[in-house]
């Protein structure tokens, strides 16, 4: 008999986790305005807001913790971060930050400016806003295919050369500060970019005389589709595969909070000293001196551990077969997901599962409310929450997708939370036909309103009766 597949770990410490009763969850949820963000975790049962941060560290990374350098300069800590950086993604320079966006704020300091242009693979929503906020404009050059759902692609985060060429031929090289390549690309479900797009796009960058940085939060999950599913890398381990990804960049902002395996944390590296120069500015200003740059010794020292667990295949299956173990099963359910299932999350099409909810309901957030009301299990909106309102009409953006993101934590919950997260699912499925109401909005922030905004049940008007 084959045997079957197992988690590559056992567990040391856990942290109880306690149900409630559906009253106390509907008492719970209109209490928190039914807005998920503003429940306690203490009201949650499952919590799959997030994979940022909220992963669980291994034994040697708190080992690692114990002997951290809290020197203010030339900390111990800081040489062992520096060593895993040049190791494992091979760049001589780095500077870290606090967490990702710090590293984009940063570094988009020293090269991007007004009227810039940043092509890219659906940008992640922070670095966009880095980009916006400093009044250049971020290019989406994602091939079509990744915005079809039901369409298998084993590489839906790459970037359309053509589309990217037309940006290159068009715009002078001074008002391209750089190509930005986000693997893997969170913002069309979490879809691996090919190492032969890296390698085209990188050359087409060196032609046009254009730098190339990598947007790298999962760049480890990205090395594993590439060995799984591109021709010629099976037999290559997934420290040999990064290692071939960053010979196609110039440099990288790094969110470590997702594939480094730390709560809280981030980096630049890169290849040229003279930007490093320059970005090391920025970064004593806005971060801290260079050797720490807002982190800790001991969170350092935690991080260089994480980069080289996270970029091991026994660890890197556990996770993304973890993924696939609840997607496979809602497929089976007749649920309708985003597929191919990608690394860090499943994403549930809100509108085939909920039809009647009027878009003027929200029904990616109505759907996630019955979730939680069920079984206590927190996911999030991607949808007309998320979307906003157009700054100029003030109408609300209504996506093409309505979409509840379920993100699995690294190494913290079980198979076991898997199934009850499915079955879950499948009671509120199955009395899909009964939920005939949505929500609508009380009170919201001009910006960035899905954090805080306030709803309640719909309130339908005779004429829609
Ligand atoms: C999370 C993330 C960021 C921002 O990182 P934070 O640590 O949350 O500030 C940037 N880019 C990508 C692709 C991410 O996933």
């Amino acid at each position: 008999m084959e045997l079957p597949f197992s988690e590559s770990y056992k567990i040391k410490m856990i942290e109880p986790i306690r149900k409630s009763s559906r009253e106390e969850r509907e008492r719970w949820i209109k209490e928190a305005k039914y807005n998920l963000f503003n429940l306690r975790s203490d009201q949650v049962f499952i919590d799959l807001l997030t994979d940022s941060g909220t992963g669980a560290m291994s034994d040697r990374q708190w080992a690692a913790m114990m002997l951290g350098d809290e020197s203010y300069a030339g900390a111990s800590s800081y040489y062992n971060l520096k060593n895993a950086i040049k190791n494992i993604l091979g760049f001589e320079y780095f500077l870290p930050t606090h967490q990702g966006r710090a590293a984009e704020n940063v570094l988009f300091s020293a090269l991007v400016k007004d009227g810039d242009v940043v092509p890219g693979n659906s940008h992640f929503d922070t670095t966009k806003g880095h980009i916006e906020f400093r009044k250049a404009k971020a290019i989406d050059c994602t091939i079509d295919e990744a915005f079809d759902t039901t369409l298998d692609h084993p590489f839906k985060g790459n970037i359309d050369l053509n589309k990217l060429e037309h940006i290159l031929l068009t715009n002078p090289k001074e008002k391209i500060p750089m190509i930005i390549v986000t693997v893997t690309c969170n913002t069309s479900g979490g879809q691996p970019v090919s190492m032969q797009n890296l390698k085209d796009v990188y050359s087409m960058a060196q032609k046009y005389g254009v730098r190339v940085i990598f947007d790298s939060a999962r760049f480890a999950e990205n090395a594993y589709f590439i060995k799984v599913r591109e021709e010629g890398y099976a037999d290559k381990s997934i420290k040999q595969i990064v290692k071939e990804m960053y010979n196609y960049a110039d440099g990288m902002t790094m969110s470590s909070k997702k594939d480094a395996i730390v709560n809280m944390g981030g980096f630049i590296a890169l290849k040229e000293e003279e930007l490093f120069k320059k970005a090391s500015q920025y970064n004593i200003i806005f971060e801290g001196f260079i050797t720490y740059g807002g982190m800790s010794g001991r969170d350092m020292n935690a991080l260089a551990q994480g980069l080289d667990e996270g970029t091991e295949f026994d660890y890197l299956e556990t996770r993304i077969k973890q993924v696939e173990y609840l997607g496979n099963q809602l497929i089976e359910y007749g649920i309708t997901i985003q597929q191919p299932i990608g690394g860090h999350a499943i994403f549930i099409d809100a509108k085939k599962f909920l039809p009647q909810i009027p878009k003027e309901e929200y029904v990616a957030q109505t759907l996630a409310i019955e979730l939680y009301k069920e079984a206590g299990i927190r996911g999030v909106e991607i949808g007309t929450l998320l979307a906003d309102r157009d700054p100029d009409t003030r109408e609300n953006r209504y996506p093409v997708l309505e979409m509840v993101r379920l993100a699995i934590p690294r190494r913290t919950y079980t198979n076991n939370h898997m199934d009850v997260i499915a079955a879950a699912l499948k009671n509120v499925f199955d009395r899909r036909n009964e939920i005939k109401n949505g929500y609508q909005i009380i009170s919201e922030a001009p910006i960035m309103r899905h954090f805080t905004v306030e709803l309640a049940p719909a309130v339908k008007t005779s004429a829609s009766l």
